[in-house]
This record gives structure tokens, sequence and C-alpha cells, in this order.
């Protein structure tokens, strides 16, 4: 059977851990060339024979333009870099807004701003940016720098798709829900009491669970293949029902 991605190629941001390594996975057994790139290069071990690894940290404007400059055009680039911080405005530093904002919507505007002119070179391409359910649709507590910078990926994405949809460049967002990853188990340690907080994150979806890397990362399968080929500047939901 062909994979939906095959002869495709693709970059992913923040592929060592979560969602960035589960999207990797499905990507390539969709038959995509996939470059896998991280801040951390010991978390890229492991992924199939095929992908190949590179450190990036998305932060560093120079790497960034260097990596981009030795490339070829890529098919499909996924910005799957971002954090939360937990906090409402009044625990929230000037430095914590801006680390928030750098991370989470900055990193996007300077790979993608580098790749794009490669991409509507080659004919065209789609980019798939994460952003959130919260900020994207709602606000939750204590997220207040995440929310606002999660609401402007969805700008982004929308601001981007309409300015290159005739250049055959298709941009989607995804919004998962509460999803479980290395750094949710991290933050939910953090708490005095994990074991509520675990069942706090649970029940904020509907579905009374939480959700896995994998399952999100066929909703990234569709956005970046051709299934979703009449589909751009749309923020996807898929949470559980958080955000009903
Ligand atoms: P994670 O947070 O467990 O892992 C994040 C990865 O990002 C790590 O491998 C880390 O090394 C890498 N990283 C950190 N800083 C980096 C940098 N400067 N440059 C390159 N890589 C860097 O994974 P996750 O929870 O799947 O989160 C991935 C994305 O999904 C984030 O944007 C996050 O905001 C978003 N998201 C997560 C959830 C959730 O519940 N987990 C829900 C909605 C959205």
């Amino acid at each position: 059977m062909t994979g939906r991605l095959q002869g495709k190629s693709a970059l992913v941001t923040a592929a060592g851990q979560g969602m960035g390594r589960a999207a990797v996975l499905a990507f390539a057994r969709e038959g995509a060339r996939v470059i896998a790139t991280d801040l951390k290069p010991e978390l890229l071990a492991g992924l199939p024979a095929g992908v190949s690894t590179r450190q990036l940290d998305v932060l560093d404007d120079a790497a960034v333009q260097a990596f981009v400059e030795g490339m070829a055009a890529v098919d499909i680039l996924f910005n799957c870099a971002g954090y939360v911080h937990q906090g409402t405005i009044l625990d929230c530093s000037v430095a914590d807004w801006d680390f928030s904002f750098d991370l989470n919507v900055r990193s996007m505007f300077v790979l993608t701003k580098a790749m794009l002119p490669k991409m509507i070179g080659a004919g065209g391409g789609v980019i798939l940016n994460m952003a959130s359910v919260l900020g994207a649709h709602k606000a939750a507590p204590n997220r207040l720098a995440y929310a606002a910078s999660k609401a402007a990926v969805a700008g982004f994405t929308r601001a981007l798709a309409v300015d290159h949809v005739k250049q055959g460049i298709r941009v989607n967002c995804v919004c998962p829900g509460t999803v479980d990853t290395p750094s949710l188990g991290d933050r939910i340690q953090a708490f005095a009491d994990p074991v509520q907080a675990r069942k706090d994150f649970v029940a904020r979806q509907p579905m009374g669970r939480l959700a896995t890397a994998e399952e999100i990362a066929e909703t990234f399968v569709y956005l970046v293949s051709d299934e979703s080929s009449f589909m751009t500047g749309q923020a996807i939901f898929v949470d559980g029902g958080m955000s009903l």
C-alpha cells in the first residue's frame, strides 16, 4: 500500500518527544522523508532508519537561517515547538511573556520566513503550526501567556494562509486538548498533589481522558497530506470535546 505522504519531504521541530516525535513516526510510516529536529539531540535517538536528525534550537535565529540555507525546499513544514507558562498576569514576568511568545510564535515566524521562499520556488507546500484549544478557542485559569501566544499562532496561521494561497501554500494549525506527553507529566509532578492534578487535567475533556500523542498525529497526517487539499487557514480542534 502506498503511504499518504509517499514522495514528500517533511521538516519537524521539537521532534524529540511528545507530539513532535509522534508526528515524525506517523509521517515516516506514510512514506515521507522526514528531517527530525530538536533542541536536545539525545532525544532524537531511536527514530526509524531513513529519518534524518539534526540538533536545532528554534530560538537561535542564526542557526535556523543557516540550517534552512543549507537544505532544499521541503513539502511539509511542521512548526511544533512550544511550551506552557503557568500563571495569571500577576505571576507572569515580562521575561516569561517574552519567552512564551519567542518559543510559541516568534520561532514559527523565523523558520517559516526562511523556508517559505524555497517552498514557493518549488511550486508549493504545506505548513502546519502547533496551537492549542487554550487561546485559539477558550481560556483556562493560570494560562495567561500560553493562551495569548497560542491565540497568536491561530492568527499567524490565518494571515499566512491568505497571503500565500495563490502560490500553492496551505497553512493550518492544530489545537489539541490535553495530551499525555513528557512535559505534561513534568507539569503534573510539579503540583503539590500530582494525583489530583492528573484528575483535573483529565476532567477538562468531556471524553474523560487525556489524548495520546499518536492519535493527535493522525490529524497531523491528514492536514499535511493531499486528503486536506482544499483546506487552508483553519484551526482544527482535536480535544476530546474540551472546546464544546
Ligand atoms: P513536550 O513539551 O513533551 O516536548 C517538547 C519538545 O520540544 C522537547 O523534545 C524539547 O526538547 C523541545 N524543545 C524545547 N525547546 C526547544 C527549542 N528552543 N528548539 C527546539 N526544540 C525545543 O511535547 P508536547 O507536550 O507534545 O508539546 C509539543 C507542542 O504541543 C507544544 O507547542 C505545546 O505547546 C503543544 N501542545 C501541547 C499540549 C499537551 O497537552 N501536551 C496541548 C496542546 C498543545
